[in-house]
């Protein structure tokens, strides 16, 4: 009987990788060295079969002995073209009212926030403020990140912004984006900009800020946060496009390589559609060429710290090339801080003060000087000044509630840096900001 190697390496790509046969359809392709004696045995095979045969897979005998020169295709099944231009939003909005899948969001006023921010200090654990030493200041900023609005076509369950499609009101106006690259331009220590949100792609300054941004500082580097799916929507068909030739970083939210746990944190769907984007991103040189950066974002699915960064990074790149031929750069971890949705998801659970406690026992001194707030300048999209994203979202403004419109420059050393209990989330082992670990 004559053996099908088709059929062997069919079955053996199942087992090894737990895709059924016709997820992982593979076909051969391989290195320079072996390439002429597959080509070879291929065209002999294409005079001995039928037309309607699969006769791309080398008969038994043919196969070459340097089987590590043998590489197997990537599946196809994960270049999803046709979802481009197909909004996520109305899943969205109905998984955000599907309360049989999820618990319903915690509606508070604002009082009631402040009385659950206020009730982060009266859990029992130590205050932040002790361990700090007396010359924590500010210096001279290197990062401008602008949240320029909260719209997202997404609504995850640990959003510390709580962004989803509802939060339409929430938008940086084209006076404040303007007044933003002026200070830009007259704060030179600034390296970089980053732009975050919402889903930032999704705001009419968006494409504004960053051209504008690109031809005024050729040197500077430009991050987009990216949720991925974004790229899909309706109208960002040539999102990816602009991004290149503004030369725009892309760092990107994937909490995992599994799709079970990334579907439960970021919604049914999301899974499948921020492989696509990912793919497209490759296809486009990002994560490949040295110039266009594409970075990947973990955070822990529940009340525990992210694993050790370089460890976690290297099961990424195998788990995501091995399955879907996806590249990138680096992966950065962040601590998931015990404010917003995420505070709320923890309270459902009975879990906040074993959350603090966990923050609180796994401080590192050695974090201090690197944490996000040093050199960081966070403007919000109505131009109020922050030390960080998370001190924006819990509305802890710089001295009486200074905003892009009354200062000179983003050069804001004078004032002092205003920390809270929640700051253990970016102190816990190796620190955590929006570049990953800082120890
Ligand atoms: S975490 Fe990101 S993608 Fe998810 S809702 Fe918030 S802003 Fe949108
Ligand atoms: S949360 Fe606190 S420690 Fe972290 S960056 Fe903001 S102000 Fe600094």
């Amino acid at each position: 009987m004559r053996l099908s190697f088709s059929a062997l390496l069919l079955s053996w790509l199942s087992v090894a990788s737990g895709f059924t046969a016709p997820q992982r359809r593979a076909r051969f392709f391989t290195t320079s060295a072996t390439s002429s004696a597959l080509q070879s045995s291929t065209q002999e095979n294409r005079s001995n079969t039928s037309s309607t045969s699969r006769s791309d897979f080398p008969d038994y005998g043919k196969t070459p002995v340097e089987i590590d020169k043998i590489r197997v295709e990537k599946t196809q099944k994960w270049r999803r073209k046709d979802l481009f231009g197909q909004s996520l939003v109305e899943q969205t909005l109905a998984g955000m009212e599907d309360s049989s899948t999820k618990p319903k969001p915690i509606l508070m006023s604002k009082e009631e926030r402040t009385l659950r921010r206020r009730a982060l200090n009266d859990l029992g654990v130590k205050r932040f403020s002790d361990f700090l030493p007396a010359n924590f200041d500010r210096k001279l900023p290197t990062i401008l990140q602008l949240n320029i609005g909260l719209y997202c076509n997404q609504a995850c369950d640990h959003c510390h912004v709580e962004s989803s499609p509802l939060r339409k009101q929430e938008m940086m106006t084209a006076e404040t984006a303007a007044q933003c690259l002026d200070l830009l331009m007259k704060t030179p220590s600034i390296e970089t900009l980053d732009i975050t949100g919402g889903a930032p792609e999704l705001n009419s300054q968006f494409r504004y800020l960053v051209s504008m941004a690109r031809s005024m500082r050729p040197d500077l580097e430009i991050i987009d946060r990216c949720n991925l799916t974004v790229l899909q929507e309706p109208g960002q068909e040539d999102l990816i496009d602009f991004l290149k030739n503004h030369r725009v970083r892309v760092i990107a939210s994937l909490p995992c390589y599994s799709s079970e746990n990334v579907n439960q944190q970021r919604g049914n769907g999301v899974f499948e559609r921020s492989i696509a984007a990912l793919l497209a991103l490759n296809e486009a040189g990002y994560g490949k060429d040295e110039a266009l950066g594409l970075d990947l974002v973990y955070n822990p699915l529940g009340a525990f710290l992210p694993p050790e960064q370089g460890k976690l990074e290297t099961v990424y790149k195998e788990q995501l090339e091995e399955n879907f031929g996806i590249l990138f750069n680096s992966l950065f971890t962040i601590t998931n801080m015990p404010i917003k949705r995420f505070a709320d998801f923890l309270h459902r659970r009975d879990e906040l003060k074993d959350y603090m406690d966990l923050l609180v026992r796994n401080f590192n001194a050695d974090t201090l000087d690197t944490l996000m707030c040093r050199d960081l300048v966070s403007v919000g999209y109505d131009g109020k000044l922050f030390d960080c994203d998370f001190n924006q979202q819990l509305g802890y403004g710089l001295k009486d509630n200074l905003s892009v419109f009354d200062i000179d420059s983003f050069d804001l050393r004078e004032y002092k840096i205003r920390t809270d209990n929640h700051c253990f989330g970016c102190t816990a082992g190796m620190g955590s900001s929006c570049q990953g670990t800082t120890a």
